[in-house]
C-alpha cells in the first residue's frame, strides 16, 4: 500500500520535531501535525525557554543587590514585568519561526490541527482531513494537572503563569516539584511576595536530601514563606484576595495569584488510541519498549507521553535515535535512560546525575561511600547575601565507581554537564582525583574531595 508519508508525528514539540528533522535528513518524507498555532511545544512556548529567561532575570536581581557589596553605586529599582514579557515572547516567536524553517530545510511538512488515529496508519486532522503514513510517532507531551477542589477556578497552572502580563504582588505557589520551586524562587527574586505550600516538611523529596534541604534553607533565607504540611483543600475569593484552606483547616491569604504546580499528565485525550487498540497504563502513559515501540506495529511513542524522564533533551534524543535506527540503518541505536543529568533552575540552582544517597544506600548498602563538601564560593566572600555551595559524590565498591553526583550552588547548572560525561563513561573517584583542578573555581572542589 502506498502511503502519503513515510513518517508522521503527532505533536510538534521537542520529541516530534527532533524525530522528524533527523528522519528528513535521511530522506524520509515526513509530516508534523501540531494543534498549537506555532511549533516548539511545551519547552519552547510554556516551559524551559520562558522559564529560563525569567530565571536569568531573577538571577540578575540577586546580582544587582550583590553589586552594591562589590562597590557599585547602584540603586535597585522595580522590575518591569510587562516589558520583559514582551521581549521574552518576541524571542520565543523567533524560535517558532526558526523551527518551521529548519523543518522545511529537511523537507518535513508541518500542518496545524488536532490529530486523531483513524487506523494504525491513518490520522484524521481536525476530524476531516485524512493522511496516511508507513510509521507514526505519538509525541503529544503532557498537560498540567489541576486538583479537583472547591474554588480551583481562582487558580492558574504553569501555562497560565506564562500568560501573565502583569507581575503578581502576592502569590501562592502550590506544589513540591521542579516547577513549584523554580517559579516560586524566580517570583520572589523579581519582587513578588511569595508563599510556597507543600504537603510535607520538604519539597523535591525524590532528590538527594542534601539538595532539597539546602534549597529549603536558601529559599527561606530569601524570604519565600513556607507553608509546610499544608495540603490545599479549597480556595476562596474574597474582596481582598484569594484565601487557601488546608485539609487540617488552616487558612492562608490573601493572595492575588494562586499557581498550582502539582504535576503533569500525558496528553492522550482525543488521540483516538481506542481506534488502534492501544491502551494506556494505570497512570495514563503510553507504554513502550526499549525501541520506543508501542504494542501496535509501526506506531511509536516518545517524550512526556511515555512518562520516561520528562525532559526536553530526553524526548529529542529518543526521537533522533529512533530515526537513526529506522532511516539510517544504525541497528541497535536506542535511548539509554540511565544517568540522565538534570538541573533545577532554582535560586541557587541544583545539578544532579545518578543515584541519590538514599537510593544508593538502598541498592548497595554498606558498599556506599560518600564524599561531600560545603563551602562559601569566593563570589560570596564579598556579599552580604551568602549562599552556600554543597557537592556530593556517591561511590560504590573497592574501585569507588561514581554512581551519583549532586551539587547545589552558584553555577551548578553549568558545571554538571561535563561531569555527567565522565560518570556516563564509568568514572571512578580516582579518575576525578587524577584530574587537575581549575583554580579558582567551584568545580575544582569535585576533583579535590577527601
Ligand atoms: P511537548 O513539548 O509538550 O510537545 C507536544 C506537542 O504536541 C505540543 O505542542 C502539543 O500541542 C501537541 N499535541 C498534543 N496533542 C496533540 C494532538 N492530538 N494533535 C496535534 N498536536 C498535539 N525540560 C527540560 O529539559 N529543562 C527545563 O528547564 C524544563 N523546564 C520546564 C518548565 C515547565 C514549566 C514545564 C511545564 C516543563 C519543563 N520541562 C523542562 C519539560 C519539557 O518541556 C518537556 O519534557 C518536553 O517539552 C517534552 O517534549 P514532548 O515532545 O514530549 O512534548
Ligand atoms: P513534579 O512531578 O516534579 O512534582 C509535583 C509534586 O507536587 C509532587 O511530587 C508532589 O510532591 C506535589 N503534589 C502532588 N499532588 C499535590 C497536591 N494535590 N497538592 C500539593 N502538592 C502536590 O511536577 P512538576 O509539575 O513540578 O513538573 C513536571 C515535570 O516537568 C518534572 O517532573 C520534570 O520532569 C519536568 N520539568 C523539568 C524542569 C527542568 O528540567 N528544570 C523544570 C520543570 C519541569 P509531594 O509528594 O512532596 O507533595
Amino acid at each position: 500500500m502506498a502511503f502519503d508519508y513515510d513518517l508522521i508525528s503527532i505533536g510538534g514539540g521537542s520529541g516530534g520535531i527532533g524525530t522528524l528533522n533527523r528522519a528528513g535528513m535521511y530522506g524520509a518524507k515526513g509530516l508534523v501535525i501540531e494543534r498549537d498555532s506555532v511549533l516548539g511545544g511545551t519547552c519552547v512556548n510554556r516551559g524551559c525557554v520562558p522559564k529560563k529567561a525569567m530565571w536569568y532575570g531573577a538571577s540578575l536581581s540577586h546580582a544587582l543587590h550583590d553589586a552594591v557589596d562589590y562597590g557599585f553605586d547602584v540603586t535597585v529599582g522595580d522590575f518591569n514585568w510587562g516589558a520583559f514579557v514582551e521581549k521574552r515572547e518576541a524571542y520565543i516567536s523567533n524560535i517558532n519561526n526558526a523551527y518551521a524553517t529548519y523543518l522545511g530545510k529537511n523537507n518535513v511538512e508541518f500542518t496545524h490541527g488536532h490529530a486523531t488515529f483513524d487506523g494504525p496508519n491513518t490520522i484524521l486532522i481536525d476530524g476531516d482531513r485524512k493522511v496516511t503514513a508507513e510509521r507514526i510517532i505519538i509525541a503529544p507531551g503532557g498537560v498540567p494537572v489541576m486538583p479537583d477542589i472547591p474554588g480551583i477556578e481562582h487558580a492558574m497552572d504553569s501555562d497560565g503563569f506564562f500568560e501573565l502580563t502583569e507581575q503578581p504582588g502576592k502569590a501562592l505557589v502550590v506544589g513540591a516539584g521542579y516547577i513549584a520551586v523554580e517559579l516560586a524562587g524566580l517570583l520572589q527574586a523579581l519582587g513578588t511576595d511569595t508563599t510556597l505550600a507543600i504537603r510535607h516538611d520538604m519539597f523535591l523529596r525524590d532528590f538527594d536530601d542534601m539538595l532539597s534541604s539546602q534549597l529549603m534553607d536558601a529559599m527561606t533565607q530569601d524570604d519565600v514563606t513556607m507553608a509546610k504540611q499544608f495540603t490545599t483543600a479549597s480556595l476562596e475569593k474574597k474582596s481582598d484576595g484569594i484565601y487557601a484552606t488546608s485539609e487540617s483547616g488552616q487558612t492562608i491569604g490573601p493572595f492575588d495569584t494562586v499557581l498550582m504546580a502539582i504535576g503533569r499528565k500525558p496528553a492522550t485525550e482525543g488521540l483516538g488510541l481506542e481506534n488502534i487498540g492501544l491502551e494506556t497504563d494505570a497512570k495514563g502513559y503510553i507504554a513502550v519498549d526499549e525501541w520506543q515501540e508501542t504494542k501496535v506495529k509501526n506506531v511509536f511513542a516518545l517524550g512526556d507521553v511515555t512518562g520516561q524522564a520528562e525532559l526536553t533533551p530526553v524526548a529529542i534524543a529518543a526521537g533522533r535515535r529512533l530515526s537513526d535506527r529506522i532511516y539510517n540503518g544504525q541497528t541497535g541505536r536506542k535511548m539509554d535512560y540511565s544517568n540522565i543529568a538534570t538541573v533545577v533552575f532554582s535560586h541557587p540552582p541544583i545539578g544532579t546525575v545518578g543515584m541519590s544517597e538514599q537510593e544508593a544506600r538502598k541498592e548497595y548498602g554498606d558498599d556506599v561511600k560518600i564524599y561531600s563538601s560545603t563551602f562559601t564560593p569566593m563570589y560570596e566572600a564579598f556579599t552580604q547575601h551568602k549562599v552556600k555551595t554543597s557537592m556530593k559524590l556517591i561511590v560504590v565498591g573497592k574501585d569507588e565507581r561514581i554512581v551519583g553526583c549532586h551539587m547545589i550552588g552558584r553555577d551548578s547548572d553549568e558545571m554538571l554537564q561535563g561531569f555527567a560525561v565522565a560518570i556516563r563513561m564509568g568514572a571512578n573517584k580516582s579518575d576525578f582525583d587524577d584530574t587537575i583542578a581549575i583554580h579558582p573555581t567551584s568545580g575544582e572542589e569535585l576533583v579535590t574531595m577527601r
